[in-house]
């Protein structure tokens, strides 16, 4: 086993949760507009004083048996110290680029997308068929201004920079959805708009497990148990609110798994309904929070 990886199974799908590295958010960009000394509080109880909250930006790699699939394709390299560990760990794991066959991009945020081509510009994953949501591609080939988030100008830049660097030469590859369709046995997409206006989750299941990949719905366990506060990532808070009660709701009348993405590595967990709440469960780890 290498480092920054976390193997596990649901049904007859091996899987891994694959961090590409880690990254450190300031409090007020994930909780744009919670009061300050409540937030202070609150982050208290989850060891977190700075205002600094490290994430960890995980793909998902299932291998069904017939298909090897990737969801998300890290921040890349070069784009801050210690990413794009994702190539690596697959090599580490006996996993070429030319064995994905699947790519599913959740959204078209740079921390999910900056893996997509290789230094030279080309598909880093040759022989994948690439998928999205259609509302997402069209949101980021308009080539949006988002001026509604509150984020710095150099922020905003950076994420249009990359989604103009990293969307465009996959193309050839790519496969647009605009239903909620099986993309391969087992593999099914979710519309999970909100975050961004085409943001995508996912249900996994095999052999009567289920896994829900719910992607940036929520970006941290607090967003459960405080579910007024929201990110200033959000593009619609109020689409993004809705779409985070319907999956979190789920996720706990199901008892899913579920694997949060920017939650503590290896980002996987249940949800508890606490009412109009939820309680963040992460499942039983080894070793696992060693790479935080
Ligand atoms: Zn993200």
């Amino acid at each position: 086993m290498s480092d920054g990886v976390f193997h596990f199974q649901i049904g007859n799908f091996e899987c891994m949760a694959i961090s590409d590295g880690t990254f450190v958010y300031t409090d007020e960009s994930f909780f744009v507009n919670a009061p300050k000394k409540r937030m202070e509080q609150v982050l208290r109880k989850y060891d977190i004083r700075s205002g600094e909250i490290t994430t960890p930006w995980p793909s998902l790699y299932i291998n069904t048996g017939k298909n090897r699939i990737l969801v998300d394709t890290g921040a890349g390299a070069g784009i801050v110290p210690g990413a794009g560990k994702l190539l690596g760990i697959l090599t580490n794991e006996g996993i070429t680029v030319n064995d994905i066959d699947t790519v599913i991009l959740t959204h078209g945020h740079p921390d999910h997308i900056g893996g997509n081509i290789d230094a030279s510009g080309k598909p880093a994953f040759p022989n994948a068929r690439y998928y999205m949501w259609k509302d997402e591609w069209d949101f980021w080939m308009s080539k949006p201004d988002l001026k509604q988030l509150k984020l710095g100008d150099e922020l905003k830049q950076f994420i249009l920079i990359s989604s103009q660097k990293n969307l465009p030469p996959i193309r050839e590859q790519l496969v647009l959805l605009d239903n909620e369709t099986e993309i391969l046995p087992g593999i099914k997409a979710i519309e999970a708009p909100g975050h961004t206006p085409g943001h995508m989750a996912l249900a996994v299941s095999s052999g009567g497990e289920q896994l829900l990949h719910i992607s940036d719905t929520v970006l941290y366990p607090v967003h459960m148990e405080q579910p007024d506060w929201y990110p200033a990532f959000d593009f619609e808070p109020e689409q993004a609110d809705d779409t985070k009660r319907k999956l979190l709701d789920r996720a706990a009348a199901e008892k899913a798994r579920v694997f949060a993405f920017h939650f503590p590595f290896p980002c996987l967990g249940y949800v508890i309904s606490k009412g109009n709440r939820w309680e963040w469960k992460p499942i039983e780890t080894s070793g696992a929070k060693d790479y935080l």
